[in-house]
């Protein structure tokens, strides 16, 4: 079987979360993805993240890690939720201080709560003067949702990710419900993961962003992915920068896959070349006949 890397407790270390960003459109996804993305240099690094390869992973003053999906909304949540892919621990929900709570605020809040995941309310844009928090933690309170001022247990912050106000205590939040969660991993292990996204590069050829969920990936390892194969010939951070390994929580764009897997597939690492390839190939046929068979009826 695929699934076969289970690991005793006494192997599990402690790993950095995995976070989500989601919320109504405009409400300031990818400005607040951006700032956590510029502001965020790993200690001692000179220069930001320079490439967009779907997710980041980001450092804190006190050198807590925190990996981030770069895919603002809940469609690439809900498409790998539907290809039984769980990469998030914690979602942060934007919401506008200026405006309410929306349609794909509702959503946001449903995906969330049904995949069993914490959330962390970010109201955004503080800084314009039709701002209102308040209003917004009141209308959360009517729906059930008691944010901490309110008396409640979900943490919220309000933010301008314009500015960038609030943004370092939103994700000091994030931490602090991440602790609870006592999240971790056996680094030591052949990795597993999930595809973030995967495209055709003309000069690199496949390349594919993955997170290391749990084990360490290392270049040279033979792995399958979905209906794709192949032996890691290299692989970058988030700033470009080649690196040998990627542990538990890690994002890493990876080159030498066949071909481009889909949003959500895991990923496996095998001992045998011929072993992740014949599995592949049989994946290929069954995807095939299924096509073909709903072409039939
Ligand atoms: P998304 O659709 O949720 O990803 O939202 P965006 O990040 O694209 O933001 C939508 C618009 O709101 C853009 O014009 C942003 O510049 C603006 N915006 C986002 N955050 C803030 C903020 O904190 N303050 C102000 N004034 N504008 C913001």
């Amino acid at each position: 079987s695929i699934e076969r890397n289970v690991d005793a407790p006494e192997d599990l270390l402690p790993r950095a979360p995995i976070v989500t960003v989601m919320g109504h459109v405009d409400h300031g996804k990818t400005s607040l993805l951006d700032n956590i993305r510029k502001e965020n240099v790993i200690a001692g690094e000179s220069g930001g993240i320079t490439q967009h390869i779907g997710a980041y992973a980001v450092e804190l003053d006190g050198g807590q890690k925190l990996a981030f999906l770069d895919t603002p909304g809940h469609e690439a949540f809900t498409a790998m939720r539907a290809r039984g892919a769980q990469v998030t621990d914690i979602a942060i929900i934007v919401v506008a201080a200026d405006d309410d709570i929306m349609p794909q605020t509702k959503e946001a809040i449903s995906h969330a709560q049904a995949a069993g995941v914490p959330i962390v309310f970010a109201i955004n844009k503080i800084d314009k003067p039709t701002a209102n928090p308040e209003r917004i933690k009141e209308r959360l309170a009517q729906m059930n949702l008691l944010v901490e001022d309110w008396g409640g247990k979900i943490q919220s912050h309000d933010i301008s990710a314009k500015t960038g106000v609030g943004v370092k205590e939103l994700l000091e939040k994030v931490l602090l419900e991440a602790e609870l969660l006592e999240l971790k991993a056996n680094p030591n292990r052949q990795a597993d993961g999930t595809i973030v996204e995967a495209f055709l590069d003309k000069g690199r050829g496949y390349v594919s962003t993955v997170l290391v969920q749990g084990g360490t990936l290392k270049v040279g390892d033979y792995i399958l992915a979905g209906q794709h194969s192949g032996k890691v010939k290299a692989m970058q951070d988030e700033r470009g920068k080649n690196v040998q390994e990627a542990g538990p929580s890690t994002p890493v764009s990876v080159l030498g896959l066949d071909g481009a897997p889909q949003a959500g597939d895991k990923f496996n690492v095998f001992e045998d070349e011929r072993e992740a390839k014949s599995i592949a190939t049989k994946r290929t046929q069954l995807q095939r006949e299924q096509s073909v068979r709903t072409q039939r009826h």
